[in-house]
């Protein structure tokens, strides 16, 4: 048996290729970061040939660099950026456009128009989704309603649509399969998560043809070999599972009640809900956490759609750091943030408030605030929305939350990470390999190849570093407070400047 598992991890803002081996040890990275688009305020796409040309050359990379070749691989697993929307040409493999990515607030309208038509209570039963121009669905609707030619092209069956999982395995395969898995399935708005199948009613509501929707297959388990042009021999493609489900099965959230937060673009806290989807009454979502041998789990999920993204526009847009990780030094070289809150509704707000019309806010500024401040209050801001997150679940679940673990790339942040405990008043456990998420996907992989035989068997235990509370109460609570009224007044502001402007 080959020594090697190969995770694809291809996420918002870069992706990555991760080699590992039977201790669960990733043993060579490569990562490439790709362009981000933003045409109009509030419209977020990728290049799907970007996509897979940073994808391909991580890959490549990984393998060079760790001298193996790919005969040492025994599978390929991949996790990816959910909801991210791809339309392409079957025979040509050309995408129709670009990506539409998760954060594009574009179909707003649309959106409203359904909740306003009354399809609220059908989607959330069958989905376990709200309705939000976050999901698949309506930016599925708004390319067959927007481009040109492409809704007959769909409905005579010469286009695919699929979420970048879909996208990369039919690249891989040189065109072959066309199929995506039940957990990125369960973020299109379009799959019943009870009868685990397509919806009919649903996508026949928003007019879109059967023949655009990949086959559903496991998210562990082989389900076919990558084109031998690709990497000098084909290798299996053996797992497929979303960003946020593959963090869990990473951290090995595998019994109900287990929670893990990721910290990438935006923040992302999962709890495993066993058998059965649990129902939130209060802004969560229910989703499918994997679907093996024809079984499915489900979780609950807060979905958070600005965290480490806030760090990248201090970055990028105001200039205010070189790097991320320069944010931890300035926090910390102030006391506190002045006063100032930064609510990152940049995109709305996602969980538990689904505000399509929120934008971000800067309050509590003073002659004394500096750069410094504002770069405290961001990190802040992903504490403070996490914390939102937990009390939901927590209300949803009546399962308290002893202690939160953690990963991703803003988790590197000890700032925050202290920060986030502080505010949460649960110890924050981080461990030593972040990479949950490539992980998982190597975990379904490996399991699908028999690289490993149970779950029993998979290194999920490794060194945990663990950040204690020690704020003082009446401290937390005047922070929390600050946070929930600046919340309050970010939201819903497009929809009020539009009747100004109108
Ligand atoms: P994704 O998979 O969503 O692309 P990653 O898990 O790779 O995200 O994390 C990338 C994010 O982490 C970026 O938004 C970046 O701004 C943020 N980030 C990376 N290092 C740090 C750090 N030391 N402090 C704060 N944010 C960081």
């Amino acid at each position: 048996m080959p020594s090697y598992i190969l995770a694809l991890d291809q996420g918002t803002t870069s992706s990555r290729a991760i080699l590992f081996d039977r201790s669960g040890a990733p043993v060579a990275v490569a990562q490439y970061e790709f362009p981000q688009y933003f045409p109009q305020p509030g419209w977020v796409e990728h290049d799907p040939d970007e996509i897979w040309e940073s994808q391909m050359k991580a890959a490549r990379e990984v393998i060079r660099e760790s001298g193996i070749t790919a005969h040492d691989i025994a599978g390929i697993g991949i996790t990816n950026q959910r909801e991210t929307t791809l339309l392409w040409d079957r025979k040509t493999g050309r995408p129709v456009c670009n990506a539409i990515v998760w954060q594009c607030r574009r179909t707003a309208a649309i959106c409203d128009r359904l909740r306003a038509e009354g399809y609220e209570e059908m989607i959330r039963t069958r989905t376990g989704l709200v309705i939000d121009a976050y999901f698949s669905g309506t930016k599925i609707q708004w390319m067959l309603d927007n481009i040109p030619g492409i809704r007959t092209r769909a409905e005579k069956g010469d286009l695919a649509f699929g979420t970048v999982d879909s996208w990369l395995v039919y690249r891989l395969t040189g065109g072959r399969l066309h199929v995506t898995d039940p957990s990125n399935a369960s973020r299109t708005l379009l799959y019943n998560i009870t009868e685990h199948r397509w919806d009919r009613q649903i996508f026949e509501t928003f007019h879109i043809p059967e023949a655009l929707l990949p086959d559903v297959v496991p998210s562990s388990g082989v389900i076919g070999e990558t084109d031998v042009s690709l990497f000098g021999t084909s290798i299996p493609i053996a797992g497929i599972a979303g960003d946020q489900q593959a963090a869990l099965f990473g951290q090995g959230c595998f019994a109900p009640g287990e929670v893990k937060n990721t910290y990438g673009t935006g923040c992302f806290l999962l709890m495993h809900t066993g058998d059965r989807p649990v129902a939130s009454s209060g802004g969560l979502l229910s989703t499918v956490a994997w679907g093996i041998n024809g079984h499915i789990e489900y979780a609950l999920e807060g979905s958070i759609f600005v965290a480490g993204a806030a760090i990248q526009w201090l970055r990028d847009q105001l200039g205010l750091i070189e790097q991320a990780a320069d944010s931890e030094a300035l926090a910390l070289s102030v006391e506190d943030s002045g006063g100032m809150y930064l609510v990152p509704a940049f995109v709305g707000l996602g969980a538990p408030y689904w505000d399509m019309y929120a934008r971000g806010l800067m309050i509590g500024l003073t002659r004394g605030t500096t750069r410094a401040h504002i770069v405290r209050a961001a990190l802040e801001s992903i504490a403070y929305q996490t914390r939102d997150v937990v009390e939901t679940m927590t209300k949803d679940t009546q399962i308290p939350i002893n202690s939160l673990r953690v990963d991703g790339g803003t988790a590197a942040n000890e700032f925050l990470m202290q920060f986030q405990a502080d505010i949460l008043q649960v110890p924050v456990d981080r461990p030593a390999v972040a990479e949950s998420t490539a992980r998982g996907a190597a975990f379904l992989a490996g399991l699908g190849v028999g690289f490993w035989q149970s779950r029993d068997d998979l290194p999920v235990n490794q060194d945990i570093h663990r950040y204690t509370p020690h704020m003082a109460e009446s401290m937390r609570d005047q922070l929390y407070d600050g946070w929930q009224e600046a919340v309050r007044r970010s939201r819903g502001w497009e929809r009020e400047v539009n009747k100004v402007k109108n």
